[in-house]
């Protein structure tokens, strides 16, 4: 194409990140419109394109990762297989994507600072005075170009809200991107809210149009808004947040309301949001194949059956705190084309109250991880409940080594029988730090973090759920069953069917003597998918509708 003079055409301009092309996702208005789950949509419908993507989430607050949250105030910690510990939107990701995450794949303001302070004493930058921009700006712009290797569009979503001032270095290294990276190779999409007022009976633009000009003030100027509603926006809407936003008005999409989350790559798709991204970002594909998502939500809509499950725990008052879990149990369900009714069930309760009153009707009893002593009591008393009444039982974490403690003070005879965690002079720690792991004080340190390999018993529930021999699972924690007892706990009746492969590490623990008893050291729902279901899930949400349909045909 012919030159002219020295200016080359934006759409010519080099993308210094080689192929990748960059949609960078904002949200505005307020919290919790479903930031997450949008990006996590849009990479699952470019994939359905048979593009490549990658996802990243930036993070605004300070702690160097969300590790040392407080699931309370941050929803649950997703692990990945490189035993990073990231924000809860990287499962969304995972769970909506192939995309293979990595520590990489989320940072926060932390970590930037952290990088930006360990070069400045290291002398790096020779003097010069280090500020916001450039030095703090250049180091997410760094961190941002970092992950795109050989994905085709890369999603990087920023959290926080526009208007908050920590967010500010984010998005001002974002606004030079789409310079850096040329108008065709990125694209702001803004996430904001349109409410529908029920007195006057009218949807309202304003606080789009607000976040929006929040959005300009700083430089940017969204290619796309994606308005959260309880309404189908209809073309006048559409047409006045076009004029006001400065969009096309094709590129207004409506975000209603969902019976099911993974409805919202279908909802998006009818919508047109893929066909409005590629065409901006000038990328040629095929139409989307979207019949698997088509068939997860006709599962989850048209189920054959229903199951109870007891979910007995700490954090229950909060359900991003078991995020994962519940789209695991979920997808247990679409395996088994039935209904899983989560019932949360506080552990403080059972304590003080007894079990029968949570968990009498309960199909399947789960206990899942956690940390600290409140409500321990509570989660035994659940097990052994599960046990004797041949309840489905699965054990996650320390719901596992909750299983071990109960069977050894009550089968074993071991009185007083604890985790060292929750009473370190016990007479009978069964549940302890491995004597290498003890003379470390650091507790960061002796977290078991990430993917591990286990080995699984021929012939065992776990083997039959996975049909294969060797396995690998994502771990997060400090303490194991301690070797010392292993040997009077199988005698007495547990069967320790997974191992790691030096035998050294109980991952995997059932009871035979039972309809589907089984306890994991590692976290299951973290694999998870819609489209494949974990087996460990699988097999205990057939259980529970085998045992509840059993329980039918005798009392009839
Ligand atoms: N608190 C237990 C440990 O650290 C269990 C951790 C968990 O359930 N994730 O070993």
């Amino acid at each position: 194409m012919a030159e002219q003079g020295n200016t080359v055409r934006r759409s010519e301009q080099k993308n210094p990140a080689g192929r990748t092309k960059f949609i960078f996702i904002t949200g505005g208005v307020l919290s919790s419109l479903g930031k997450g789950l949008a990006a996590a949509s849009i990479g699952a419908l470019l994939e359905s394109r048979g593009l490549k993507v990658t996802l990243q989430k930036l993070d605004p607050y300070i702690n160097v990762d969300p590790g040392t949250m407080n699931p309370f105030q941050h929803g649950e910690v997703f692990v990945l297989d490189d035993g990073a510990e990231t924000d809860l939107d990287l499962g969304h990701y995972e769970r909506y994507t192939s995309a293979r995450l990595t520590q990489r794949n989320n940072f926060t303001t932390g970590r930037i600072y952290y990088s930006v302070i360990t070069k400045e004493r290291r002398g790096d930058y020779l003097g010069g005075t280090v500020q916001v921009i450039p030095h703090i700006t250049d180091e997410i712009k760094r961190n941002i170009l970092a992950i795109s290797d050989d994905a085709d569009v890369a999603i990087i979503e920023i959290g926080g809200t526009v208007g908050d001032i920590e967010g500010l270095p984010f998005l001002e290294a974002i606004r030079q991107l789409k310079t850096d990276l040329g108008r065709e190779n990125s694209l702001y999409i803004h996430l904001t809210l349109v409410p529908y007022i029920k007195t006057s009976e009218e949807l309202k633009t304003k606080p789009t149009q607000h976040s929006v000009m929040k959005l300009r003030e700083i430089g940017i100027q969204p290619d796309i808004l994606i308005c959260r509603t309880d309404q189908f926006l209809p073309p006048e809407i559409k047409a006045k947040i076009a004029l006001f936003c400065n969009v096309d008005q094709d590129a207004v999409i409506t975000a209603k309301d969902v019976e099911s989350i993974y409805e919202v790559p279908l909802f998006f798709h009818q919508e047109g949001l893929d066909d409005k991204i590629v065409q901006m970002l000038n990328i040629w594909t095929r139409s989307p194949h979207l019949e698997k998502w088509q068939e997860i939500v006709y599962a989850i809509k048209n189920p054959r059956g229903a199951v109870d499950i007891a979910i007995v725990g700490k954090y229950v008052n909060l359900k991003d705190s078991y995020k994962s879990l519940n789209e695991a149990l979920i997808h247990g369900g679409i395996a088994n084309r039935c209904k899983v009714n989560l019932h949360y069930v506080d552990s403080e309760a059972v304590q003080k109250d007894g079990v029968e009153p949570f968990l009498q009707g309960a199909d399947g009893v789960l206990i899942p991880g956690g940390f600290g002593e409140r409500g321990i009591e509570g989660k035994i008393m659940a097990v052994k409940f599960a046990r004797e009444m041949r309840v489905p039982f699965l054990g996650i974490c320390l719901g596992m080594q909750l299983a071990v403690v109960e069977f050894a003070r009550h089968v074993c005879g071991l009185e007083g029988a604890n985790s060292s965690e929750f009473n370190a002079g016990t007479a009978h720690p069964v549940i302890a730090l491995l004597p290498d792991q003890q003379t470390i004080v650091d507790k960061g340190g002796t977290m078991r973090l990430g993917a591990y390999p286990a080995v699984l018993q021929d012939e065992s529930l776990a083997n039959q759920a996975y049909q294969e021999k060797q396995i690998s699972e994502r771990h997060r924690h400090r303490y194991e069953v301690n070797n010392n007892y292993r040997e009077l706990l199988a005698e007495k009746g547990f069967i320790f069917s997974g191992l790691s492969p030096d035998g050294r590490l109980v991952e995997i623990l059932e009871l035979g003597d039972h309809p589907w008893f089984l306890g994991c050291q590692f976290h299951p729902e973290l694999k998870s998918r819609p489209h494949t279901p974990h087996p460990l899930f699988r097999e205990f949400i057939h259980a529970a509708l085998k045992e509840k349909r059993k329980k039918r045909r005798k009392n009839v």
